[in-house]
């Protein structure tokens, strides 16, 4: 145990991880921890991270930031869901929704009713009992305070970073600009004090938050935590990005397209739009990913493509010594389901619940890494089901993903569905009962029997009840505006296509 009290919280890095965290972190605690923040305009940031989930809303609210305001400051689009092309099989389409889909009885989930109706000749699909899946397949969108609706974002990262920066030095928080070039540590306990720029400047502190990203500066080349690799069960490590004017009205949906190693992602935001080809570099090279990525993006090009090597895996300590890992610094996970963003916050929160304010408690350490390590893993496990369902064998890429060996914890949740359509209940994580039921079916994975609970009714009550509710959801999806008309009086952005301010 180290009994120093902590009041100097040093932030290394400032890209998404390193604002979010200064932003959540004076705002809660400014008043009692003296916060530096250090980032380097040199180096830069990743530039990318643009997709999000709807628990950013509550980050947010947390931070008493205005919606419009955030969307206008930010050129931010709403997202409904997650559109899934040739996963399954090429030709393929699904959406994964953020929003409930029917309603279920006391003992048994209410795809088991779906799923029996099918069975009965019935031809609907699961996603017209959600208002969010029609709302997204329609290109609706409406909110207002007292909306049920379940929504994220789309966000321009570098216009997010400079938003969060004015919120933190509001309240605080002290920017440094600079390279850091040593990182100094005690010489018994190996703990670290201080931060040496180019410029001579030395920042001193009592705890220490790694975001500066792949490199991982403090946690991993200064006190070589270690990483555990997942790249056996995520194999893709490379990714080409570029930004495009966008064509037509925007979608209240992020794209994700399979391709022939691995998919692409469409991004939608005011002023343009984010795109990517993540890929394995095994089985493609970087030119013929960029080609294949820029014949495949509608729209002019607003700035030339750029590489990203990535590492899948987890820090084995997000916590070691008095340095704390957040970002890409503490691991990374591939943006399928757009969760990194959402895992910087969850892991900052954690921070400020377990802050170590009298001193640093080895029981405290423990916690937070197994929170930590539980809320990855689960993520991971939903990201490589995506993969491993497929049925596709058209190239060797998808083969490996199909026969490739997966973690125990995934191989039963997938079992189990295959038996009895049973999904394990969310026990705190992110992805709830509804997420994992649409990208299985999505995916092709159909349960051999429904639940018994199902059968209840008769077949009449059934289709009546059915039929009530898909209407339901028809009705309040046709009052909807257009996703474009509704941003244009609601948030308008205030910048052009290059993220300039208009006029
Ligand atoms: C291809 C791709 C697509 C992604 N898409 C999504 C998505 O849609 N949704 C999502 O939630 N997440 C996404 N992510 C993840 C997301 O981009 C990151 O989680 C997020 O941007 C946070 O990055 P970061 O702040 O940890 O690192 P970075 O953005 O790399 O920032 C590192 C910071 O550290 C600073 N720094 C580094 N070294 C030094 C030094 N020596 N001295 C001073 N400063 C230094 C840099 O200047 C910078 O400020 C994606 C990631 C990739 C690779």
């Amino acid at each position: 145990m180290n009994t120093n009290k902590i009041k100097r919280v040093v932030i290394a890095g400032g890209g998404t991880s390193g604002w979010v965290t200064a932003a959540l972190m004076s705002r809660q605690l400014g008043k009692v921890l003296d916060i530096t923040l250090v980032e380097s305009e040199e180096i830069g940031t990743i530039g990318v991270g643009e997709s999000t989930v709807p628990p950013m809303r509550a980050f947010n609210k947390i931070m008493g930031i205005d919606e419009q305001e955030f969307m206008r400051e930010t050129a931010a689009t709403f997202k409904l869901a997650i559109w899934f092309e040739n996963w399954g099989l090429k030709g393929d389409k699904y959406i994964h929704p953020f929003g409930v889909t029917g309603q279920p009885s006391w003992t048994c989930e209410f795809h088991h009713f779906w799923l029996r109706s099918q069975q009965m000749g019935l031809k609907d699909e699961l996603g017209e009992y959600c208002v969010e899946w029609l709302a997204a397949d329609q290109n609706k969108f409406f909110t207002r305070p007292d909306s049920k609706l379940n929504f994220a974002y789309h966000i321009d990262a570098a216009l997010y970073a400079k938003f969060l920066r004015k919120i933190s030095e509001g309240y605080g928080v002290k920017r440094v600009e600079g390279k850091i070039e040593h990182i100094n540590q005690h010489p018994d306990s190996g703990y670290i004090q201080s931060l040496t720029l180019a410029s001579g400047e030395v920042i001193e502190g009592d705890l220490f938050i790694d975001c500066t990203g792949f490199r991982g500066l403090l946690i991993e080349q200064t006190l070589h935590t270690g990483f555990e690799d997942w790249s056996h069960w995520l194999p893709c490590d490379t990714a080409v990005a570029v930004q495009s004017e966008n064509v037509g009205p925007v979608q209240p949906y992020t794209s994700a397209i399979a391709h022939d190693a691995g998919w692409r992602w469409n991004i939608p935001l005011q002023h343009r739009s984010g795109n990517g080809y993540v890929f394995c570099s095994r089985y493609m090279s970087v030119d013929e990913a960029t080609s294949q990525l820029l014949a495949a993006v509608p729209g002019k090009k607003t700035r030339d493509p750029w590489t990203v090597k990535v590492r899948t895996g987890r820090r084995r300590k997000a916590w070691n010594k008095n340095c704390v890992a957040i970002g890409l610094a503490a691991g990374f996970v591939e943006p399928l389901e757009a969760t990194s963003i959402h895992v910087i916050m969850t892991t900052a929160a954690r921070l400020l619940q377990l802050f170590p304010f009298n001193g640093i408690d080895q029981s405290l350490v423990d916690q937070f890494n197994k929170e930590t390590r539980e809320e990855i893993e689960e993520i991971r496990d939903f990201i490589v089901l995506h993969y491993n369902t497929t049925e596709r064998q058209d190239t060797p890429f998808w083969r490996y993903c199909k026969n490739m060996e997966i973690p125990e914890s995934l191989k039963h949740r997938i079992q189990l569905f295959k038996d009895v359509g049973h999904v394990i209940p969310n026990t705190g994580g992110l992805f709830r009962l509804d997420s994992w039921v649409h990208v299985l079916l999505g995916q092709r994975v159909m349960p051999r029997h429904y639940h018994g609970a199902a059968d209840v009714m008769d077949d009449e009550r059934l289709q009546v009840f059915l039929n009530n509710f898909k209407s339901g959801v028809k009705n309040a999806v046709a009052t909807m505006p257009g996703h474009q008309e509704f941003l244009e009086q609601y948030c308008p952005a205030r910048v052009d296509v290059w993220g300039k301010p208009k006029g």
